[in-house]
């Protein structure tokens, strides 16, 4: 087999491991092939392996692995941490190993040596700054802050104490099982942080999602400079045309073109698309935040929001349902109404559209007042600190 297609199938292999490993249980993959994939990634094979383990080395080997587990994905620790560290680190070598040579080039000057490494520094201090800082623990100390921060709306959050921290429990906040506190506008605890998402860190980690985002975009745009520089600085279309008597035209260039750039520079391609793959997945990432933000709503509680809507729904359908016998029962016994035209009974609006399921968050403020809120967590303002002196 060519060396372009043992490239092509690495690079179509990576993107199907990628995209199913990290989106497959999106609603636009269900019941294909991606979601299949995605379980046997992330449940199935691990499955699979236990079970061989079992059947090979007995329980205490699998007890064993089943401790390792515990300690990797229940427990605080910085292995994805060290992971993200070692992406972002040999990401960079590559490309600066295999790319600078060609900077300052056609299309690119020699700011772009520099720049390409604040932009790398500037990701891992905002990486640093989301995993150290302080999520908004909530201690016995400052919850009265909290509580008078964020009122109980009564509908997803009721009045409550933390059965581990014993102390009241204010809305909004979350205890999280892997470490073990209580944190202020919970969003969700992120393996790769190794740290909580709540209301203090939110801003750092939107920052987080969308440098990332801008810095893979930067990364494929100059790779694709720098290949778009060697192939006008060789000559390559002249060569191919003059020489080789290609005829110049898009669709008879397009594959000659991409076998040279497949064999010349094959570690710039493979970056390109892993960095092309990575900045989608973070682009549709810092969209799902954004969107949360801009609505005042966390992770944590668009779960509570489905609970309590289809809690509604059910208890809709059995009323309706208990009407619905009610009637068919008095129409049995009462007197026989006039008969209901059809067209009419056509017409006529489902009990079960009257359902009131609509999401009543008290703590949308609007887009605005709602992004403040991120920036300025709403217990560290003047206002709240004050309240509590009172
Ligand atoms: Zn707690
Ligand atoms: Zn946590």
């Amino acid at each position: 087999m060519d060396v372009q297609w043992v490239l092509v199938c690495h690079g179509c292999l990576t993107v199907l491991v990628v995209v199913s490993f990290l989106c497959g249980q999106w609603p636009i993959f269900q019941g294909t092939f991606i979601e299949r994939f995605h379980y046997f990634l992330t449940v199935g094979a691990y499955d699979y392996f236990l079970r061989f383990v079992m059947y090979v080395c007995g329980s205490r080997a699998r007890d064993a692995v089943l401790s390792v587990e515990y300690f990797c994905c229940d427990r605080p620790n910085p292995i994805l941490q060290i992971i993200y560290l070692a992406i972002i680190g040999v990401t960079y070598y590559l490309v600066a190993q295999s790319s600078f040579k060609y900077i300052p080039g056609h299309y690119l000057s020699e700011v772009h040596r520099f720049a390409s490494f604040f932009a790398v520094v500037v990701g891992v201090l905002l990486f640093l700054l989301t995993s150290f800082s302080d999520p908004g623990t909530v201690k016995s100390e400052n919850v009265t802050q909290y509580l008078s921060a964020y009122p109980y709306d009564n509908i997803i959050y009721k009045e409550k104490e933390c059965s581990t921290c014993k102390i009241p429990k204010p809305a909004r906040s979350k205890h999280c099982g892997v470490c073990d506190r209580c944190v202020a506008r919970f969003d969700h605890h992120c393996g790769w942080m190794n740290n909580c998402i709540g209301e203090k860190n939110t801003r750092y980690f939107i920052a987080f999602l969308l440098w990332h985002f801008l810095l893979c975009l930067y990364g494929t745009v100059v790779l694709g400079l720098v290949v778009a520089g060697q192939l006008k600085e060789l000559k390559v279309i002249y060569i191919l045309t003059a020489y080789y008597g290609v005829e110049n035209s898009f669709f008879s260039l397009a594959p000659h073109v991409v076998q040279w750039l497949l064999s010349s520079y094959n570690t710039q391609i493979l970056l390109m698309v892993f960095l092309a793959v990575i900045s989608l997945l973070l682009v549709g990432f810092f969209g799902y935040h954004l969107h949360l933000c801009l609505t005042n709503t966390t992770t944590n509680e668009t779960f509570k929001w489905q609970d309590y809507l289809s809690w509604k729904r059910r208890l809709h359908e059995a009323k309706a349902s208990t009407a619905a016998l009610k009637a068919s029962i008095n129409g049995i016994t009462a007197e026989q109404k006039p008969p209901q035209s059809k067209w009419r009974a056509f017409f006529r609006r489902s009990p079960l559209d009257d359902v009131d399921a609509t999401k009543d968050n008290i703590f949308d403020k609007g887009y605005l007042r709602n992004l403040h809120e991120i920036v300025f967590p709403l217990s560290s303002r003047r206002s709240v600190l004050r309240s509590k002196v009172d």
